[in-house]
């Protein structure tokens, strides 16, 4: 058999969302899976609905999902190959030529200024109530789908549809047939929304007298609240949000994998060259999967606790250095000291749900200069005599070892058994003078990041 040739052809008309995403993963799936060849392919022939911002957007997007594109627009490493241009605003001679070949061969003809594509069979007319008019239609036999994932299909156009529009701009359904021919396609893997538009494109190969592709139509995706389909204005539909959110690109490309697709078992996080290696398009689900941004956020935790040290570290480093100066948080963490960045990176990393909660979550750290929350102070403050606790604890971690959570530890159990107390009426104070709140990572891990000589500072500057 031939080499697998599959293309992504979104339209720079919108902002690059989940659905896209997952269609693209999708071909980039299965080219990787069988060793063939994934093309990207800009549909931009709609010159008033295009913009350069979402062509970037889709570049963008695709680069950090990781779903580099063999052929296709020359962008950083990916791109290049022997079937372009790929964007389809620069194809125009290539669809003319197409167009003459029909009309030579009696397959089009001119009417109204417009170029229409005509259809075999013997022809009747009828008045259409709907349309109020007189239209002709055509005794044409089924176009027969042998769809990879909806199976047999089967749909009749009884009509002639325009191909070149009387602006002379190419209609939507010649332009991707004309493409697919001579990028040499082989399987059309695209969303069930362009199913109803299979049979004109069937017409149209067979009158080129081109083999038809492969067809795979993958199923909606539905917005997680309620009936109908996910659309671009949904909450949490558009990919640049979760790269602005510091989502791990790995756990999104994991979590559009399960949008209609699953290893055969109930195995959900699993790594990108397993799924590699068990996806194929008869594994696609045919009912349509449901959006669940509490599960990709669970996928995101997930993925977070296991990056290795130095990548976590790294990443958040991106992160910071993504929000930027404007942030007051983001610009003490990169102004800090290499080695107590890591240190408190590396403490926290077990207590993030996403790096979007990072700033908040270590803004104590980096300033002495924290705000002290009333409910928690409200909270702490009532029970117990937390100023005596706070002067003992002073005095105790004077000379207490600060080499290990489990010495500190230990420091406070000591000075806590002495006063017949217990360890836990030292926590709360403690914790509120060192970071103005009553939430964050262990104490005594907190302590020793912060080292001796903080920690005392903090406890004896807070006045209950
Ligand atoms: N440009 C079309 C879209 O964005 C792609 C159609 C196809 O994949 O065949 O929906």
């Amino acid at each position: 058999m031939s080499q697998v040739r599959v293309r992504f052809a979104p339209s720079p008309t919108g902002f690059f969302h989940i659905g896209s995403a997952r269609t693209a993963l999708f071909n980039w799936l299965y080219a990787r899976h069988t060793g063939g060849v994934f093309v990207l392919r800009i549909e931009d022939t709609d010159a008033a609905r295009n913009s350069e911002e979402f062509l970037r957007v889709i570049y963008d997007s695709l680069t950090w999902l990781g779903l580099n594109w063999d052929e296709g627009p020359k962008v950083g490493a990916c791109g290049g190959g022997d079937f372009g241009p790929y964007r389809q605003s620069e194809r125009g001679a290539i669809y003319k030529e197409y167009v003459g070949k029909l009309l030579a061969t009696g397959r089009a003809y001119e009417k109204d200024g417009a170029v229409w594509f005509k259809l075999l069979g013997e022809r009747h007319e009828v008045f259409d109530e709907h349309r109020k008019k007189t239209v002709t239609k055509v005794n044409n036999a089924p176009a027969v789908i042998d769809d990879r994932i909806r199976g047999h299909v089967e749909r009749t156009e009884d009509e002639d549809f325009v191909i070149v529009r009387s602006d002379g701009a190419p209609v939507f359904h010649l332009v991707n047939v004309v493409d697919d021919i001579a990028m040499k396609i082989t399987h059309v893997i695209r969303g069930e929304d362009h199913l109803s538009n299979t049979s004109k494109h069937v017409e149209l190969f067979k009158a080129f007298g081109a083999p038809v592709p492969a067809y795979a139509h993958i199923p909606l995706i539905l917005k997680s609240n309620g009936p109908g389909k996910m659309s671009k204005r949904d909450q949490g539909a558009l990919i640049e949000e979760y790269q602005r959110r510091g989502y791990l690109p790995e756990a999104l490309v994991n979590f559009l994998c399960l949008l209609g697709w699953n290893p055969g078992d109930d195995r959900e996080k699993m790594p990108i060259a397993e799924i590699i290696r068990l996806f194929d398009l008869p594994g696609v689900n045919q009912s349509n999967a449901r959006f669940d941004e509490k599960k990709l956020a669970h996928m995101n935790m997930a993925y977070l606790l296991e990056l290795p040290a130095d990548e976590f570290v790294r990443r958040a480093r991106e992160f910071f250095t993504r929000l930027g100066g404007e942030n007051s948080s983001a610009k003490f963490a990169l102004a800090a000291d290499e080695t107590f960045f890591r240190a408190v990176m590396l403490l926290c990393q077990p207590k993030l749900k996403g790096f979007e909660e990072l700033p908040a979550y270590t803004a104590y750290f980096f300033t002495e200069n924290f705000p002290v929350d009333a409910a928690a102070r409200a909270k702490v403050m009532a029970k117990g005599d937390p100023a005596a606790r706070l002067s003992e604890l002073t005095a105790a971690l004077a000379t207490a070892d600060f080499s290990s959570d489990t010495a500190i530890e230990e420091a406070i159990k000591l000075l806590a058994a002495a006063r017949g107390l217990a360890f836990g009426d030292y926590q709360p104070v403690a914790r509120l003078a060192l970071t103005g709140t009553n939430v964050g990572p262990p104490l005594t891990g907190l302590m020793r990041v912060l080292g001796r000589e903080r920690t005392l500072a903090r406890l004896g500057r807070f006045t209950p």
